[in-house]
């Protein structure tokens, strides 16, 4: 892994869990093409994070993430 990844993932903010409403869901914009497009709650429409925030938690695994 480059160092720019890391601080990248570092930075990542993407929620994992609505911080509104609780839910795991979420909504992929129609056309995914932009690593900065926002990710919507599947559930009540609230901002979760950007599709590259995501894509980043992707490759890193969920090893830190207990469900
Ligand atoms: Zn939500």
């Amino acid at each position: 892994m480059k160092l720019g990844e890391q601080e990248a993932i570092k930075s990542t903010r993407f929620q994992i869990v609505c911080h509104g409403c609780g839910s795991l869901s979420i909504k992929m914009p129609s056309l995914p093409e932009c690593a900065n497009s926002m990710i919507q709650c599947g559930k009540c429409g609230g901002e979760r994070g950007t599709l590259a925030e995501l894509q980043h938690l992707a490759r890193r695994g969920m090893a830190n993430f207990e469900f």
